[in-house]
């Protein structure tokens, strides 16, 4: 699977941790484990903040 980079990873998890649907490293948006999804280049937020 291809990955971000490290800057964009963590860029992603920035926005993630200020974001009202972010807890306890899951988006209540997808469901998905955000660590992991903001990692792959296929894979965006589900309301585009990434
Ligand atoms: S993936 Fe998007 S909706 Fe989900 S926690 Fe991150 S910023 Fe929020």
């Amino acid at each position: 699977m291809p990955q971000v980079t490290d800057a964009e990873y963590q860029k992603r998890l920035r926005q993630c941790a200020v974001c009202p649907f972010y807890q306890d490293d899951t988006c209540l948006k997808c469901g998905c484990y955000v660590s992991y999804r903001a990692r792959l280049a296929t894979k965006h937020c589900p309301v585009k903040v990434w």
